[in-house]
């Protein structure tokens, strides 16, 4: 998950196996979609398989069933083929959610593969998106992204969808470079300043506290004081800023 969307996203539940991780994604237009990568066992005819099976998709549906459109995404260790009993089960379990593969939108003249292991000689279409059907008019493109900074034996599929999504965040502190300056008295015309000061400082009310004394621990006291302090260097520093020329500093 990029960064910038983390504002968007909150990770929801995790499969009991770690195969299955849950999580929603709020678009500008205020709609949350349920967002679930999945890596499903490796298929064989074993108890184990369908087990473990079984428990990705039973997690699957305790997220469908929050109602949202969602994206189901990841390792499915299957081809969408109707003769495969991994494939099955899954579209069993996904289509009473109306969420079904989307397979169809890379275009690969049929011939599409995920995972190539070279050495295996293995090549199949294993990694699928299925999504909710309402969603799927909203799939603009899906395309392979096969380069040669990839690994993995698993080629990666994007798919792109036309939501709006306003990555913006609050510039904070560290990203703002703040401009610093450098204060130039030898240039500054001083009875100016002191005219400033002075017309300033003469505006600063003086705290009326009687009967206080070195040992004092009144707190309404000590926060006139700081009051006071406070309003005495604001006075200077406005005086500062009106008579006394600034130059910013180049720090490299
Ligand atoms: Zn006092």
């Amino acid at each position: 998950m990029r960064k910038t969307l983390s504002h968007r996203f909150k990770i929801g539940a995790k499969g009991a196996t770690g195969r299955c991780l849950a999580g929603t994604l709020t678009l500008d237009s205020g709609k949350d979609v349920n967002i679930v990568t999945v890596y499903f066992p490796c298929y064989n005819d074993s108890i184990s398989y369908s087990n473990e099976l079984s428990e990705c998709l039973s997690f699957l549906e305790d997220t469908l069933s929050n109602g949202l459109l969602s994206v189901i995404l990841g390792d499915t260790n299957f081809p969408c083929d109707v003769n495969n009993e991994g494939f099955k089960h899954c579209y069993n379990a996904l289509s009473r959610y109306s969420v079904f593969h989307c397979d169809e939108f890379i275009n690969s003249n049929g011939n599409c593969v995920t995972y190539c292991n070279y050495s295996l000689k293995h090549s199949s279409f294993l990694d699928h998106v299925f999504v909710s059907i309402a969603i799927r008019q909203d799939i603009v493109s899906a395309e392979l992204h096969d380069t040669g900074l990839n690994l993995s034996d698993h080629i990666p599929i994007i798919y792109t969808f036309q939501w709006s999504l306003n990555c913006s965040t609050k510039r904070t502190a560290a990203q703002t470079k703040v401009k610093q300056y450098s204060w130039r008295w030898d240039k500054s015309d001083l009875n100016f300043y002191y005219q400033c000061s002075n017309h300033n400082l003469n505006l600063v009310n003086i705290p009326a506290i009687l009967n206080c004394d070195i040992n004092c621990n009144d707190s309404s006291h000590f926060d006139s004081i700081n009051m006071y302090y406070e309003n005495i260097v604001a006075a200077l520093h406005c005086a500062a800023s009106t008579a006394v020329h600034r130059i910013p500093v180049q720090y490299t």
